[in-house]
């Protein structure tokens, strides 16, 4: 199949919201924009308080007594195992999607729909693999702790991994029973859309999955408020992540939160540079660095500095911005929206005098209307700067010199957030030492995982958010630990 991207508007009209396996209409529609080009190619259905209500009632209906109820886990693994196949089925479809919809470089679209599988693959393996457990009590008790769903869980994902977040909130969610509502981003959603009718074909019951798109201050809000819901999951902004766990409170439920970060690289002296630095300029540059857990900071040891930063300068100079077909180093940002934030970062950077230490530039080919950024590298940055503080979810590295070990722990945890850290080091012991030391959810050592490894915990500490996805940490996540005390005597 050979894959097009006509630079022309064409607008896909809008199936409504996804609700007991039926598209139902919603009169209001949000056009799609496709990044790479600037024009609408679709709309999307405005769903709001009305279709969250309806959504969330069919959840409860599955979950209490409907056929989703009855099935065992196997059951529910093998659902969950069918979609990951039918999302490989339909790989090239999908593929093409998620890189029109988000502007992604098709070789990065590829996988995260391979990562998209991966995640149902995952948990319906995992599925009926959660076993309980005994617990020794007083003579005469017989106890066990088994783990329950939590009933009907609301998820509320963002536009920089649509296919990739459906299948990391929703898979463990659907693993342990529960009955899902899923509000993905007004920016890029067409993949969860296509997803959740193949989860009907791939024959979940009604209810299991619904999807409502539509405004994060509408559907969004409502889905948080909603008085229905027993859980709820969101990954965005913190100034959104508050509002959720504000609204969660009100409804005496717990939440997960992934709330971004500002995720140092340490390179010590003694680093490996011939693997560390691909790395550390990938981390930064993968999705043009619209990734929660980017390599944002790039901390160097003061001796390393003056031989580090010339190749780090050469290869981000070489970097490319440009459409999905085009294969760039790097896509288009998301949204005139976000790219005017993220410029307006790099002309503040600038205008307080920070240094540029090199720049890369937009592809000759690259549309006219695509919202590109050309990738910069700073430093030395001051601590003080905000380029060195806030998450700038743009193709920004903030480098930073350290004068020694003591120095680049203070500095790796020296903002409010603790998303994840790499450590670059051939000392063994300084490894361990310093990644004990860092206060995040992932540390990894000669290498680094900006939204990888589907079988890895993840999530925040501080202002990064709390509690963990991905990996069978999730299952406990979205489950609730009974325990059963049986006198036999
Ligand atoms: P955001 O507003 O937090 O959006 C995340 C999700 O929350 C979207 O589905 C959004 O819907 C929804 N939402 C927005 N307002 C809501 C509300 N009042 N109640 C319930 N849900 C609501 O993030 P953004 O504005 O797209 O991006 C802003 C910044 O957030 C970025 O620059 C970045 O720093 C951070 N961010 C972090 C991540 C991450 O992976 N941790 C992802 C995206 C953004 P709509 O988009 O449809 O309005
Ligand atoms: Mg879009």
């Amino acid at each position: 199949m050979t894959l097009d991207f006509p630079r022309a508007a064409r607008v896909t009209p809008a199936k409504g919201v996804f609700i007991d396996n039926e598209w139902r209409a919603v009169a209001r529609t949000i056009p799609v924009v496709a990044p790479a080009e600037g024009v609408v190619f679709a709309e999307i259905a405005a769903g709001g308080a009305a279709e969250i209500d309806a959504a969330v009632a069919a959840a409860r209906r599955a979950f209490e007594g409907g056929a989703w109820s009855r099935l065992s886990a196997t059951e529910r693994g093998r659902l969950l195992s069918r979609l990951g196949q039918l999302i490989l089925d339909n790989f090239d479809e999908l593929a093409a999607l998620e890189a029109r919809d988000c502007g992604k470089p098709m070789k990065t679209a590829r996988a995260d729909i391979e990562a998209a599988a991966r995640y149902f693959e995952f948990y319906g393996g995992a599925a009926d693999k959660v076993h309980g457990e005994q617990i020794p009590f007083q003579r005469g008790y017989y106890v066990t702790g088994e783990r329950d769903p939590l009933g009907v869980t609301g998820h509320i994902i963002p536009w920089n991994y649509p296919a990739q977040m459906i299948g990391r909130t929703l898979g463990p969610a659907l693993a342990m029973g529960n009955a899902t509502v899923l509000k993905p981003a007004e920016d890029a959603c067409l993949t969860p859309l296509r997803i959740a009718e193949l989860a009907a074909e791939a024959g979940f019951p009604p209810g299991a999955i619904n999807v409502v798109p539509g405004y994060g201050h509408e559907a969004g809000q409502a889905l948080a408020d909603h008085p229905g819901i027993d859980f709820i999951a969101f990954t965005g902004s913190p100034r959104v992540g508050v509002m959720i766990q504000t609204a969660a409170a009100q409804n005496h439920i717990g939440c997960v939160l992934e709330l971004g970060g500002k995720s140092p690289q340490i390179l010590f002296e003694d680093a490996d540079l011939e693997a560390a630095l691909p790395v550390v300029v990938g981390a930064i540059v993968q999705n043009a660095g619209q990734t929660c857990s980017a390599g944002a900071r790039l901390l160097v040891h003061k001796g390393l500095w003056d031989r580090l930063m010339p190749m780090v300068a050469e290869r981000f100079a070489a970097l490319r911005a440009g459409a999905p077909d085009d294969t760039p180093d790097l896509g288009p940002i998301i949204s005139a929206r976000q790219q005017a934030a993220v410029q307006s970062f790099i002309a503040r950077a600038e205008a307080e005098g920070v240094p540029v230490i090199a720049r890369g530039a937009r592809q000759e080919a690259a549309p006219e209307g695509g919202f590109y950024v050309d990738p910069v590298v700073f430093g030395p940055v001051p601590r003080d700067n905000a380029l060195a503080r806030d998450e700038v979810f743009g193709p920004v590295l903030a480098a930073i010199p350290f004068e020694d070990e003591a120095d680049a722990v203070a500095l790796a945890n020296g903002t409010d957030y603790g998303l994840i850290a790499g450590v670059w080091t051939r000392d063994t012991a300084r490894a361990i030492r310093v990644a004990r030391q860092i206060r995040a959810g992932q540390v990894y050592v000669n290498a680094y995982g900006a939204g990888g490894g589907i079988e890895l915990p993840f999530g925040g500490v501080k202002k990064s958010g709390h509690g963990r996805e991905k990996g069978f940490e999730a299952l406990y996540e979205f489950s609730a630990l009974k325990t059963l005390v049986i006198k036999h005597d």
